[in-house]
């Protein structure tokens, strides 16, 4: 590989919405973004964001859930 030809990779910290934090590498030192592993439902099974339009509700509905 060529010096000066790709940007610098660094560890950057990302801090998410939920005020988690965690490393990651990237050409950024810092990022920030809405979810993360931590506080995400895929992960959490946790209903965190607004239903619009009941789809969810459907959804749970139609799953069986409450
Ligand atoms: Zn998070």
């Amino acid at each position: 590989m060529k010096q000066g030809i790709h940007p610098e990779y660094k560890e950057a910290t990302v801090t998410c919405a939920c005020g988690n934090t965690f490393k990651t590498g990237s050409v950024k030192e810092d990022l920030k973004v809405e979810v993360c592993s931590e506080c995400h439902p895929f992960y959490t099974g946790k209903q965190k964001f607004t239903d619009h339009g009941g789809r969810i509700e459907k959804f749970n509905k139609k799953f069986g859930r409450k």
